[in-house]
């Protein structure tokens, strides 16, 4: 299967799931859509829309907030996550709104990366969102599902280069929706911690669950009084094991008389092999 077979593959089988592929941010317009998005980093999106009702209620637009005072801001966001840093941004940004653009969200990523922080990529979520540009943007989510199913190369060590190597895959008309499934798969299915690949849609196009399948079988019968770790090449026990990092350059337990990767725990059978996983 080429990538590009993959990548067809994976998002129409997600579409049939996530119907709506949109952002969970509450807005109404183009100034809350950036407000929200510029709180969301480092944050939930669940927490920014328990906080921009009454924070929208407060400030309107651009001119109410640029009227304000970081300080005075603060108090209306101070459960957000760097409350102090992100209410220092949106006074910043409101007087840039008000004073060079009109009392607009501009359109482009180019102008919106000009706003204190915001950038490229939240520029690429406002703009694409609000009007429609092509855009990408690669977050911890579209970078874990991405690299595990490998829609993207072992090359792809950087959202800039998963960003990139996406584009190529998917003409432009579709890079927002894939922005969006990947992000809504990734925070509520292929979560960074215990992936439901076992009920995923996408698992027979995924290459992290088809490393998963080939995963040694748990042992049996083992017998946990004679060492926390079986070694089944050598087939003995023993307490402390030593690392090895294996072609992938994961770190993986091994047995400290022949070095084999074949080890399991004594008391729960399972295999210590651990698969190649991304963060960012
Ligand atoms: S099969 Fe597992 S790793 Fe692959 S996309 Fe689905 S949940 Fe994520």
């Amino acid at each position: 299967m080429t990538r590009k077979q993959r990548a067809d593959n994976v998002f129409s089988a997600l579409r049939k799931v996530i119907t709506e592929p949109e952002t969970e941010l509450n807005y109404q317009n183009n100034w809350q859509l950036l407000v929200s998005v510029l709180l969301s980093a480092q944050c939930t999106d669940a927490r920014v829309n328990m906080v921009t009702p009454s924070l929208f209620e407060r400030y309107p637009d651009s001119k109410t907030m640029a009227e304000s005072s970081q300080s005075e801001i603060f108090k209306w966001i101070r459960s957000i996550s760097y409350p102090n840093a992100k209410a220092g941004h949106l006074h910043k940004a409101a007087i840039i709104l008000e004073n060079e653009f009109g009392s607009e969200v501009p359109g482009t990523v180019d102008e919106l990366v000009k706003l204190p922080g915001v950038g490229r990529k939240t520029a690429q979520v406002v703009a694409s969102v609000a009007f429609g540009v092509p855009a990408l943007a690669v977050d911890t989510h579209v970078f874990r599902v991405a690299n595990r199913i490998s829609l993207v190369g072992p090359s792809a060590t950087t959202p800039d280069k998963v960003e990139k190597q996406l584009k190529k895959l998917l003409p432009p008309e579709e890079w927002g929706d894939a922005h969006h499934l990947m992000i809504l798969h990734g925070r509520y299915h292929c979560m960074a911690r215990n992936p439901g690949c076992d009920t995923c849609v996408a698992s027979e196009f995924c290459d992290y669950a088809e490393r998963l399948k080939k995963l040694p079988s748990d042992q049996e019968g083992l017998i946990p009084s004679k060492g926390k770790y079986y070694c089944a090449t050598r087939k003995h026990y023993f307490m402390e094991p030593d690392t090895i990092s294996d072609r992938s350059g994961v770190e993986q337990v091994s047995c400290p008389s022949c070095g084999s990767m074949n080890v399991f725990i004594s008391k729960t059978g399972r295999t210590t092999r651990r698969i190649k996983d991304f963060r960012v």
